[in-house]
């Protein structure tokens, strides 16, 4: 298959016959080959607009949501991003495209190893996987211009708002059932101040964690070969 010629289709179609106009953000999605993030066995659909399994019952995102995700943090370049929810490293290596340091925290320690290992591969030597619970943030490297969460919780973790700089944005989907949730940017206006903007309803695989959704009854969330979940 013509991996190239089907990842700019994507991106004409899918992504900027949409609403998605930062050319930060096109020129991202047409770089980072997603074909290299999905399984072997779903390799052929890497370019569909979808999200796809990449085991432990998690997905690699799907495009059009990466892209609307990494265009609401609003960033112009030389930025330090921190992402919650590495999963396969897709997201991680888009950010990376753009920005200056991108910080990445995964919870399941397959999936981390996974994609710390293959964007070493690709030279990502901007990025730095990290296993643990990402909705505690990382305060060591904090803080953070923008943070980007690719799981649902049930409410904006308080330590994440805290790592943010003064004018730095949040984008996390928040819900108070674990399957459905709104799409949130959270924008730091002074030490104390936040404003929240909804952009739209979504459906993300729950963020599990100290301040997200308890441990056990989200881990088998639905059929993983086929995934209806971001
Ligand atoms: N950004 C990913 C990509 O590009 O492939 C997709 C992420 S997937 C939709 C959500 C990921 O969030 C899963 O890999 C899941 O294990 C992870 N996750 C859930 N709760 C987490 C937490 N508290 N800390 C870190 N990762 C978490």
């Amino acid at each position: 298959m013509d991996f190239e010629k089907l990842r700019h289709r994507m991106v004409d179609e899918q992504i900027s016959r949409r609403d998605i106009r930062d050319p930060l953000v096109l020129a991202a999605m047409r770089k980072v080959e997603r074909d290299k993030f999905v399984p072997a066995e779903f390799r052929n659909l890497s370019y569909g607009d979808g999200p796809l399994p990449i085991g432990c019952n998690q997905t690699i995102s799907q495009p059009y949501m990466v892209a609307m995700m990494t265009e609401a943090l609003q960033l112009k370049g030389g930025e330090v991003v921190l992402e919650i929810g590495t999963g396969s490293g897709y997201a991680a290596a888009v950010l990376a495209e753009i920005v200056r340091k991108v910080v990445t925290i995964e919870r399941l320690e397959e999936l981390a190893d996974r994609a710390r290992a293959l964007l070493a591969e690709l030279n990502y030597d901007n990025v730095t996987v990290i296993m643990g619970d990402g909705t505690k943030g990382c305060p060591s490297r904090a803080p953070f211009d923008g943070i980007v969460v690719t799981a649902g919780g049930p409410e904006v973790p308080q330590s994440l708002r805290d790592q943010l700089k003064i004018s730095g944005r949040l984008v996390i989907p928040v819900g108070a059932c674990e399957t459905i949730q709104t799409l949130l940017r959270v924008t730091r206006v002074n030490e104390e101040e936040f404003t929240e903007e909804k952009l739209c309803g979504v459906r993300f695989v729950p963020l599990v964690g100290e301040e997200g959704w308890p441990r056990g009854r989200h881990e088998s969330w639905s059929d993983p070969r086929f995934p209806t979940m971001w």
